[in-house]
């Protein structure tokens, strides 16, 4: 293999069989896909070329081919180190279903298998070999690997090197070691973690400083971003959102609470979902059992706290819903980046409301942390409110945050899609801001509101606020929205909640400006149900549109092999494969192949029989109209009368009734043996057919015959006079 030190070479070229034509046959050949995304071409090369790299890429962006494809190319067998060792068997049986030699060595191999797979590494059986790194920091395994030729080291989820991060594994700082020991075999480091911090710690420690660093931005174009107000019904809400637009989809609901994540599982479920409770307060049993049906089943939904997703790789996660507020918007770039990672429209949904504000708030403000750690915790919600609130862009805020630019608006997020309506809130945020002040700032919102709208009770009399000057001055605004005027105040900052977790409310120093009228103030308009409900927007798939059957056979075939073969249906054929098949309905194998995804192996394993449903469906659809008019005729001439026929074919009798008309108005059978009737009665339809415009529309016709003769009658009779 040609070996350079420069890292900025291109690789060479010269030979027939260069790397580059190499692994492109690859990807072709056997990954299915036609080209190279951005970076991965030239990854894939500069790796082959034996240099080292950082990849940072976004979940999704296409990282393990990046290594694959090289240990495939190169000599000798690739050792990818993760630390997940949960998804080590969905990557060996991914690779497998696609005729890559592939095996994994971690805690859950009894000593049989393990025997089995060093005895592959020894005869040089294996492309690819996935270790857990305690696994692979054994003085035995490192010794094995000084007796066979490795292609390369992956060390994916590279962060967990760094102690900033909070995946840290003390025993990927071992890994350092592969350098010292392994000099000339190449590294890639791969991770999908943003920030410069980890990334120089990676670099430091694990010996990187002289490898080629890849960096993608982190969009994820295809993930639609959706924030909007929970007013007190976010769980019809979400059930909404899912009946319309994620029918049969896989997703997650994060919820903040154990108890909300097994309410809202059971509601789902009451509302015939599949939906799954996963947090910490579960068996490990029954969390495994539930994991496991979100992985393999179709349509699953999983209801979990944020416990949930670490190591969750599964690619066809149709959405991620948030019932509230993530802590930072990290966690919400994480959190929603499970859905879609591949590369499919997915939608990132989120509800939050004012009490979302208040019990973070009030648990920051609680928080026995030191003040500095608690600073930042501030800034991070902050900016996570901040997002909510926005009426721009939430992509460029998102991507912003992350030291990431995009220069346009997106089009895919909800600020994007409808913009959102503002209005000068100046005065009425003066009104809320001086209740609190003349109520004392300690009151609640409930309580505020309640004042600014001359609520008349007891409490407000005790207190004696019917005298306060901001006492029923807020009649210009309705109960709702001036909770929802308060969540924005508070968003913003203009008001503190209290630290002893009653809700009350003060003033912050942000908010003088206003109260002074220095400052306008322009917010969100609110949104009202109506609008929220109307402005829903069809992601899923086929949903109901006339090839969702062809989708759906194609789905539930998928389903078949996959559990026949106990792996996850997405490890037979990714949807982006299946929604090819649905457009282009190949006929052919040499079509079939054609198919992203479609390597050869899959196309040897499994292209007749999803030809074969493609068959059938095209059948169905083939019997057009004539096919099925000849048949009823067929049945008709063989002596059958209309009904006989309706019953035989399953049809109503309306339908064949149309198709004997057909053949009336074609001449090929006649009127009389149809509708056999007195001349009399024939000769009085026929007239008031004329009567009415030689029957254009019938129901004139009927009337006028004061209903003693149906519409089939009718239209039969009607066929005949166009002869
Ligand atoms: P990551 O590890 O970066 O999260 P994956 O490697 O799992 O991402 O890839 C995400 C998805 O994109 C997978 O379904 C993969 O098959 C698909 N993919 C990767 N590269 C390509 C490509 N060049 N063309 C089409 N699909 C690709
Ligand atoms: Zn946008």
């Amino acid at each position: 293999m040609h070996i350079s030190s420069d890292c900025e070479k291109m690789p060479a070229m010269n030979t027939q069989n260069g790397p580059d034509s190499h692994a492109l046959n690859i990807l072709q050949g056997i990954f299915g896909y036609e080209t190279f995304r951005p970076q991965q071409q030239e990854i894939v090369d500069h790796l082959i070329d034996s240099g080292d790299a950082l990849v940072l890429m976004p979940t999704g962006g296409g990282k393990s081919l990046c290594y694959q494809i090289p240990s495939i190319v190169r000599t000798g067998v690739g050792i990818i180190i993760s630390p997940l060792i949960a998804l080590m068997q969905d990557q060996v049986n991914t690779l497998r279903q696609n005729g890559v030699r592939a095996a994994f060595l971690n805690s859950t191999l009894g000593h049989e298998e393990v025997r089995a797979v060093e005895m592959k590494l020894h005869h040089d059986e294996l492309d690819l070999l996935y270790v857990a790194p305690e696994r692979l920091m054994m003085p035995r395994m490192l010794d094995l690997l000084d007796h066979i030729p490795v292609s390369l080291f992956a060390i994916d989820e590279a962060h967990c090197v760094s102690q900033w991060g909070h995946d840290f594994r003390p025993e990927y700082v071992q890994l350092s070691v592969l350098h010292e020991r392994f000099p000339q075999i190449p590294r890639i480091a791969l991770t999908a973690t943003a920030d410069g911090t980890t990334r120089r710690e990676i670099i430091q420690r694990l010996a990187l400083s002289g490898a080629r660093q890849f960096i993608s931005g982190f969009d994820r174009p295809n993930i639609r971003y959706r924030i909007s107000e929970n007013i007190g019904n976010a769980r019809e809400q979400l059930l909404g959102f899912i009946r319309n637009e994620h029918p049969g989809d896989a997703g997650i609901v994060y919820c903040l609470s154990r108890k909300r994540v097994d309410d809202v599982a059971a509601w789902l479920t009451s509302r015939e979902l599949t939906a799954l409770p996963y947090h910490a307060g579960l068996s490990a049993q029954v969390r495994q059992r539930n994991q496991e049906r979100f992985l393999r089943e179709e349509g699953v939904i999983i209801v979990a706290t944020i416990a949930f997703g670490m190591g969750i790789d599964k690619p066809d996660v149709r959405f991620v819903a948030h019932l509230n507020l993530p802590k930072s918007l990290e966690a919400y770039y994480q959190e929603t980046g499970r859905a879609g990672r591949d590369g499919q429209p997915a939608n990132a949904w989120m509800m939050y409301g004012l009490q979302d504000v208040i019990t973070l708030k009030q648990m920051q403000a609680n928080s026995i942390a030191p003040e500095e750690i608690k600073r930042i915790e501030r800034h991070k919600l902050d900016a996570m409110l901040g997002l909510c609130e926005l009426t721009t862009c939430r992509r460029q805020a998102l991507l912003r945050y992350l030291g990431d630019e995009l220069t346009e608006p997106c089009g895919n997020c909800d600020t994007c899609l409808e913009p959102p309506e503002t209005w000068d809130a100046t005065a009425a945020a003066q009104k809320a801001l001086s209740c609190v002040h003349r109520t004392g700032q300690r009151f609640g919102v409930t309580y505020l509101v309640d004042v600014l709208l001359g609520k008349v009770n007891e409490r407000i009399n005790r207190f004696g606020h019917d005298k306060v000057s901001t006492y029923g001055i807020g009649s210009e605004l309705n109960q709702g929205e001036w909770r929802n005027l308060y969540r924005q105040l508070i968003a913003r900052g203009l008001l503190a909640v209290d630290l002893e977790g009653y809700g009350g409310l003060r003033l912050t120093e942000e908010s003088r400006p206003v109260l002074r009228g220095e400052q306008p103030l322009h917010l969100r308009r609110f949104s009202r149900k109506a609008r929220a409900k109307s402005r829903e927007r069809k992601a899923s798939r086929y949903a109901e549109t006339g090839k969702s059957k062809l989708w759906q056979a194609l789905r539930s075939r998928r389903q078949q092999l996959a559990d026949q073969q106990g792996v996850p249906a997405y490890i037979i054929f990714h949807d982006a494969t299946l929604a090819e098949m649905v457009e282009n309905c190949p006929e052919t194998l040499a079509q079939m192949s054609n198919i992203s995804g479609i390597g050869e192996r899959k196309l040897a394993d499994y292209g007749e029989t999803f030809l074969d449903v493609l068959n059938e469906y095209r059948n169905l659809e083939g019997k057009t109209q004539g096919d099925s008019e000849e048949e009823t005729l067929h049945l008709f001439r063989l002596g059958m009368d209309a009904d006989a026929i309706a019953v035989k074919r399953g049809l109503k009798a309306t339908t064949i009734y149309n198709h004997l008309a057909k053949g009336i108005e074609r001449d090929e059978v006649s009127l009389s043996k149809v509708v056999p009737m007195q001349q009399q009665k024939l000769e009085a339809i026929r007239f008031a057919i004329e009567q009415f415009d030689g029957g254009k529309r019938l129901k004139p016709v009927f009337d006028a015959l004061e209903g003693e003769f149906s519409y089939e009658v009718l239209r039969c009779v009607r066929a005949d006079m166009s002869h």
